[in-house]
């Protein structure tokens, strides 16, 4: 039994992949075991195979790093998949849960889309719902009609982008229709004197609360509280004039916690709520409105990040004084992405200057963002839920969520040439020339694409990318990718005299020929290639046509990039990443 080219295609995948990972150095060993493990019927005959794989371990040990990335981006596809394992068999179990008996929650501010760094808790919350098969809850946390003003159009991308991740919400609330409990679970409070409306400035109150000192209201009657929160209702205070604080400990060592504001006045008249108008002048704060609804919804686990700590502990005193159970609270790391801009403020802003073209901005972390580009959301899944309860930082790395994406969308992404920076070449040529390269190089079902290359005055002229143009000189040979290698004549400002040679393609790899990706003229389009902060106008085959909006594709050499647009002669890519 010999080796077919098949196998020792997937020999020399194998050899790659392993290079790549190891600093260059593929080990025999290595490719030996993993090459058994998928073909076992080789097993009785390693004596026959070994001579190949070390051939093809010592050609790929010659040919350096750059090249053994980028003719593993070519063989990749013949690469096993990782088995995918349902993401919450792998989270480990989670403290005091029982099954059937688990209720999560997310809780967003419609102030804002939601981002990568919205998604850990997000998820995390989900899958141990769907692990312990209890129940998940979407609650929109929109009492702040003034500061964190929530708008229409976040409660409906929220939606979306949780849908898009995959998340069924099985009960759905906005804190904006509960203000009735809120208010009630108030006076209940003031009954037990455990709470008490507050008139002091926030100076006033914080300057005596640093001293541990009470203010001159926390000695008031519940009647006396109770007649002033009924006034705070009524509209007798003004915005500011009036609080209703939660009686905690006057000596907590973290001074905000010292008798926190519970319920406050915002004057909806000048800031209308989007949902329920000016109907209230008195909203609750989150730690409060909190509070009450994890108790009320039986939310029995909270997942949150852990810039909540401080909240934990205030939310604590509503339990107490009512004499309820708290729910676990866990809270893991912060998410961190380097280069992500994930500020509301600072992406808004940024919208506003003109620096970002909008919330689904190449640049940005947003889900929408990672969708527009083609992230595919079992990526980003496998990313966050790796993290998983760890109370550490998290970083996310691009190029993590980039393999992991590359891994899913390889598949399924048909390659075209794309010129990203187009130069001019041409070469002596009398006929019409056609590249018949296929679709998917592994999957032969597909078909091929047809690129013609047809002749003015006796020249083929086809675009190149700059960037390998820069690495041309006179006599260097290179191969373009399904036509043919040729020979550089020159070089000018111009563009590239190229002469034909052959269209050995073994020779060309055996040569190490720089493989070049290409254009013909007379078969291009307009390509429009958005990158995170630079876009192109490229050039592209003119097959890129019949491709439809969001799916994902690859310029070979350069990227997998999401069809954003296919519109008369021209095609707009986002990019995804390498
Ligand atoms: N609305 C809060 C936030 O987005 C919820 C925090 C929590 O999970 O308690 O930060």
């Amino acid at each position: 039994m010999s080796v077919s080219p098949e196998d020792r295609d997937l020999i020399y995948a194998l050899a790659l992949d392993n290079a790549v990972k190891y600093g260059g150095k593929p080990s025999k060993g290595a490719v030996i075991g993993k090459f058994l493990h998928l073909r076992p019927e080789y097993k009785p005959r390693v004596k026959e195979i070994l001579p190949v794989i070390e051939e093809v371990v010592a050609k790929v040990a010659a040919m350096g790093p750059e090249r053994q990335a980028e003719e593993l981006e070519r063989y990749r596809h013949l690469l096993p998949e990782r088995p995918a394992r349902r993401a919450e068999e792998e989270l480990p179990p989670l403290p005091g849960a029982e099954r059937g008996r688990v209720v999560t929650r997310f809780a967003p501010n419609p102030d804002f889309v939601l981002h990568l760094g919205s998604v850990r808790p997000l998820l995390l919350s989900y899958m141990y719902a769907r692990k312990y098969e209890g129940r998940f809850i979407l609650r929109f946390e929109d009492t702040d009609p003034r500061t964190k003003r929530p708008r229409p159009e976040y409660y409906r991308m929220i939606l979306e982008d949780l849908r898009w991740l995959g998340v069924e919400p099985d009960e759905m609330y906005y804190q904006s229709d509960r203000l009735e409990l809120y208010y009630d679970v108030a006076r209940e409070l003031i009954r037990r004197g455990a709470a008490y409306v507050c008139t002091c400035s926030p100076g006033e109150f914080s300057a005596l609360a640093r001293e541990g000192r009470p203010c001159p209201h926390r000695g008031q009657s519940p009647g006396e509280n109770m007649s002033m929160f009924d006034e705070m209702l009524a509209g007798g205070y003004g915005e500011g004039e009036a609080v209703l604080r939660i009686k905690t400990d006057l000596s907590h060592p973290n001074v905000s916690v010292r008798d926190w504001p519970a319920l406050r006045i915002i004057d909806t008249g000048k800031h209308p709520h989007p949902r329920v108008g000016s109907r209230y002048r008195v909203w609750p704060l989150y730690n409060y409105s909190c509070a009450v609804d994890d108790h009320y919804m039986g939310v029995t686990h909270v997942i949150r990040g852990a810039e909540h700590l401080v909240n934990e502990e205030k939310q604590k005193y509503v339990y107490m004084h009512m004499g309820w159970k708290p729910p676990v609270a866990i809270h893991h790391g912060r998410v961190a992405i380097p280069d992500g801009v994930l500020s509301k403020s600072k992406i808004l802003a940024g919208i506003r200057r003109g620096i970002y073209s909008g919330i689904d901005d190449p640049q940005l972390a947003t889900l929408a963002a990672l969708r527009r580009r083609g992230f595919r959301p079992e990526a980003i899944r496998r990313v966050v839920l790796r993290g998983g309860l760890k109370a550490s930082l998290m970083t996310i790395d691009w190029s993590l969520l980039a393999a992991e994406n590359r891994a899913i969308v390889d598949r399924e992404a048909n390659r075209y040439f794309g010129v990203k920076e187009p130069v001019p070449a041409w070469f002596p040529c009398e006929r019409e020339l056609v590249a018949r390269p296929r679709r998917h190089p592994s999957d032969p079902s597909r078909g091929e694409r047809e690129i013609r290359v047809v002749p003015e005055e006796g020249r083929a002229k086809v675009y190149l990318e700059r960037g390998d143009v820069e690495r041309l000189s006179p006599g260097t040979q290179v191969r373009l990718i399904a036509l043919g290698n040729f020979r550089v004549a020159g070089v000018s400002g111009r563009g590239v005299e190229l002469e034909y040679v052959d269209n050995d393609v073994e020779r060309a790899k055996r040569e190490g020929l720089l493989f070049l990706h290409w254009v013909p003229r007379s078969h291009s389009i307009r390509l429009d290639l958005l990158y995170p902060g630079r876009s192109y106008a490229g050039v592209g085959e003119g097959n890129l046509l019949s491709e439809s909006v969001d799916r994902v594709v690859q310029l070979e050499r350069v990227g997998f990039f999401r069809v954003d647009s296919v519109s008369g002669g021209s095609v707009t890519l986002v990019y995804a990443h390498d």
